[in-house]
């Protein structure tokens, strides 16, 4: 962990090299990426088992029938079915609201233009489980694909061992995903895109993975549309004195405990709260089940700024991190919030823990990582949809604005385009 002051004279280098810190794919990643890539366009099932053996140790049939997810959703506690369902409703009645409208108008010249939404065929679902199973990210990839209007949802898991969380497999039942297959890392990613003897290739692949999973979807976007590169977690605390300090780093460690190679980080006003949310992270690591993973992220990755003044600092570290999730843990978070522009998803004040945005708020938890939020948003319904659009002219609306294009066509010395509306002129 390192712990940085605004008022340091090399603050300003140091935070420029957090921030330019690449966690994700090395040479080395992307190089052995490439080969498994390779080798399943190559070599197809034979491929994706070898791989699967050597990552994920067992020669288990890949395919998991929906006999098997059904059961496992007979089977859950009533909590656990509860919780899931009340999750699943939630990020539906989000979702739902994204979904976007077809446009079909004319215009002044007579000229009829519009788009039409449709969803993909076939959507690649990857949900992670190296460290950790993620249900939760299940939901987050089907419910969208699903309100979308996909017709075919594949799910790639790996089950480390060959042991499977029926979580999972239940959250695949309910959400009504056709196909489960225990698989994962690059292979999985490949034998989505590329298709093999017994997996058919899909159109889009989403999800969040560790760095083979983000590098695999990198490498493979063109061949199949993905929806972004979602790496190792990150969280931005912003939290003023008054904050609990027990509480901040219980959301720092929510973090943390994903992958060694996840980033927290703490930005402050106050040097002693500072001190004792240090102190509580340590206390915290001893007791987690995951605390070796956290350790390890916390002391390579973790970063506590002490600014001079948290809302005329905060906004703009925070926009230079453009961090996965960003939470503000002050009485009046608008402000900071107002001046936030690049962030993946954003909790106001004290009572928002980021890991309700895991489970169960609604939003997207699959989030732009790497400082992508730059760039790059949630993963929506739009994701699994693409949209065409449409023209259609009368001979008068072709009178109207073909002869430009006519002169556009000379211009570009495409002549044949020029012929094509002179003629109907
Ligand atoms: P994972 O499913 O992403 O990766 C496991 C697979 O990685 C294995 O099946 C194996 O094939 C491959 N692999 C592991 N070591 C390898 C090696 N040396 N060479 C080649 N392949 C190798 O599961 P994970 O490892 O638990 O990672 C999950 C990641 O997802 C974490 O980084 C977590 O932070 C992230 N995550 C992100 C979000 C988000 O929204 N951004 C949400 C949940 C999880």
């Amino acid at each position: 962990m390192q712990r940085l002051s605004t008022s340091d004279a090399d603050f300003a280098e140091r935070f420029a090299a957090i921030v330019d810190d690449r966690r994700e794919s090395d040479a080395g990643v992307s190089d052995k990426v490439a080969q498994i890539l390779a080798d399943v366009r190559q070599r197809g099932d034979a491929a994706v088992r070898e791989l699967t053996e050597t990552y994920d140790r067992h020669r288990l049939d890949w395919r998991i029938p929906a006999s098997e997810c059904e059961a496992a959703f007979a089977a859950l506690a009533p909590e656990a079915r509860d919780a899931l369902t009340l999750a699943a409703d939630r990020i539906r009645s989000y979702h739902a609201a994204q979904l976007p409208e077809d446009r079909d108008y004319r215009d002044e010249a007579g000229v009829r233009l519009g788009a039409r939404w449709s969803a993909v065929d076939a959507a690649g679902l990857y949900v992670p489980g190296g460290n950790a199973a993620y249900p939760s990210s299940l939901l987050m990839n089907a419910i969208p694909a699903k309100v979308a209007g996909v017709e075919r949802l594949v799910v790639a898991t790996p089950t480390p061992d060959g042991v499977v969380n029926p979580l999972v497999l239940a959250a695949a039942h309910l959400c009504g995903v056709d196909e489960v297959w225990r698989i994962g890392g690059a292979q999985a990613v490949a034998a989505l895109a590329y298709g093999t003897e017994t997996i058919a290739r899909v159109d889009v692949i989403t999800g969040p993975g560790n760095a083979w999973v983000a590098e695999a979807k990198r490498q493979l976007y063109g061949v199949v549309g993905i929806d972004m590169v979602a790496g190792p977690s990150e969280i931005l605390v912003i939290a003023d004195g008054q904050s609990n300090p027990a509480w901040i780093a219980a959301d720092l460690l929510s973090q943390a405990e994903h992958d060694p190679s996840s980033q927290s980080i703490l930005i402050t006003d106050d040097a002693a709260f500072a001190n004792t949310v240090e102190a509580e992270v340590e206390a915290l690591l001893g007791q987690l089940a995951t605390g070796e993973r956290a350790r390890l992220s916390w002391q390579d990755y973790g970063v506590v700024i002490v600014a001079s003044d948290l809302l005329a600092e905060a906004p703009a570290l925070a926009n230079r991190l453009a961090a996965e999730h960003v939470e503000i843990s002050t009485d009046d978070p608008e402000p900071i919030f107002a001046a936030l522009r690049h962030a993946g998803s954003v909790f106001l004040g004290r009572h928002t823990p980021e890991a309700i945005g895991d489970y169960v708020a609604g939003p997207n938890h699959v989030l732009p990582t790497g400082r992508r939020a730059r760039f790059a948003s949630g993963l929506s319904v739009l994701d699994f949809m693409k949209r065409t659009s449409f023209i259609s002219l009368t001979e008068a609306a072709l009178g109207a604005i073909g002869p430009a294009a006519v002169t556009l066509a000379d211009i570009e010395g495409l002549p044949a385009h020029g012929t094509s509306v002179k003629v109907r002129l």
